[in-house]
């Protein structure tokens, strides 16, 4: 059983709009964890097998749980009734409290993809006669993590305290953030850049850094 499931299209995505908030969360006792759905294989730098060693890298800084690459193929990613039932299968065995996907508009169409095939695995895990095995599963929420565009949040995840954490599960990505800034496929300045975007969110909740979510359906707080 976990409390926080994190999807990522590919190896760092989820450190990268997350990390924050699996390091906060593993923090506070809740169990973590990280599916990763291709091995980053189309990356112009690094390689699978150099990235599954980054994975596990930043899954210790991170305190997951739990993390799993379903070698999905990358670059290549479509819905389809496959991957959404091998998806609701994995639910089906972790058992996620809350499901955070990346969000729907984006210039990566995997992350497109990811995003179209999370909510309706999830309707499959839950349903008592899909062809699937173990006991059908109904995740209490679904969230959307932001990628490389932008969305007005309707939850803000305090990160502040765990912004080192942060870029250290980052940096565990040396293939794909460290070199020269003149080169055109290497980000050595995705630290600067994430960092203020942070900042920017965590202003809206008055705290130094923060992680933006929205919920796939309203949120159901009350008394508030
Ligand atoms: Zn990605």
């Amino acid at each position: 059983m976990i409390d926080l499931l994190v999807l990522a299209p590919h190896p760092d995505d989820a450190e990268l709009g997350m990390g924050g908030t699996l390091a906060r969360a593993s923090d506070m006792g809740y169990s973590t964890a990280v599916i990763d759905l291709s091995l980053g294989e189309m990356a112009s730098k690094g390689s699978p097998a150099i990235r599954k060693k980054e994975a596990a890298k930043a899954a210790k800084i991170l305190g997951l749980d739990y993390r799993k690459n379903l070698a999905w193929p990358d670059s290549k990613l479509i819905d389809s009734l496959d991957y959404r039932l091998e998806l609701a299968q994995i639910i089906r065995e972790l058992k996620p409290e809350v499901v955070i996907a990346p969000y729907k508009a984006d210039r990566h169409p995997d992350h497109v993809s990811v995003a179209n095939i999370t909510p309706a695995a999830l309707h499959l895990a839950g349903l008592a006669n899909a062809p699937l095995e173990a006991k059908n599963h109904k995740v209490k929420n679904l969230f959307y993590y932001m990628g490389n565009a932008q969305f007005t949040a309707n939850l803000i995840v305090d990160t502040s305290d765990y912004i080192d954490i942060w870029e250290a599960s980052v940096a565990a990505y040396k293939s794909q953030f460290s070199g020269k800034a003149a080169s055109e496929t290497v980000t050595p300045d995705v630290f600067r850049r994430r960092k203020a975007r942070a900042a920017y969110w965590g202003s809206f909740i008055n705290t130094q850094y923060g992680e933006p979510l929205i919920s796939a359906k309203p949120l159901n707080f009350f008394p508030i």
